[in-house]
């Protein structure tokens, strides 16, 4: 699969119509990716259904468009792939998936949360990448709950500092698009 996408979705399909909250200026302005030469890096922030995921591919396929390498992977598969590899003492060569390509997305920071290794792995990728590669992130949690989120709010203020200190932040507070042709047929009414 391209750079491991989960599906293609490009910034033409995207109707910022339907989520007004958006800075439409801002996302035509990433899609420039010049937020990749200066190892900038985008968070999507926003409850599920709202163009997170989508917005973050459409990213990618730009930048995959330009020739440059480019990863996608979840939160989840990340820390699993790391743990494993930890276990099996080759951490330091399977991080290298993540350290080499120019982009690197890490969708879906937020719905599980992580156990002491797996936070201290993602600490550790973070690091890595702060001012060397851009990452997208997107995330169904604010800021103030990572803590919890990392199960260490230490680690997860020395995380959010890495990420925001160059960082592009995109709060989408819409209603889901999945969710857009039942609220028009009045399921909720
Ligand atoms: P999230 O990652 O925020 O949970 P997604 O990006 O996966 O949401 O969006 C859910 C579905 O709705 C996807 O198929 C996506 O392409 C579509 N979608 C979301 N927002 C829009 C939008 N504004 N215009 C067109 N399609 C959208
Ligand atoms: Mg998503």
């Amino acid at each position: 699969k391209l750079a491991h996408l989960p599906y293609r979705r490009t910034l033409q399909e995207f109707d910022f119509s339907f989520q007004p909250g958006i800075d439409e200026r801002l996302i035509r302005e990433l899609a420039g990716l010049t937020f990749i030469g200066r190892q900038e890096n985008v968070l999507f922030l926003g409850p599920p259904g709202v163009g997170k995921t989508h917005l973050a591919i459409a990213l990618a396929m730009e930048a995959i468009g330009q020739g440059l390498p480019v990863y996608f992977v979840s939160l989840a598969q990340l820390v699993n792939d790391l743990r494993k590899a930890y276990e099996e003492n080759r951490l330091d060569k399977r991080m290298r998936v993540y350290l080499r390509p120019r982009l690197l997305i890490v969708d879906e920071v937020g719905y599980l949360p992580l156990d002491p290794l797996a936070a201290n792995l993602f600490f550790q990728l973070v690091s890595a990448r702060y001012e060397k590669g851009s990452m997208i992130l997107t995330s169904n949690k604010s800021f103030g709950e990572w803590g919890e989120l990392m199960g260490d709010p230490v680690l997860a203020t020395a995380v959010l500092d890495r990420l925001l200190h160059h960082c592009h932040v995109v709060n989408i507070r819409g209603n889901s698009y999945r969710l857009k042709d039942k609220v028009k047929t009045g399921i909720y009414s």
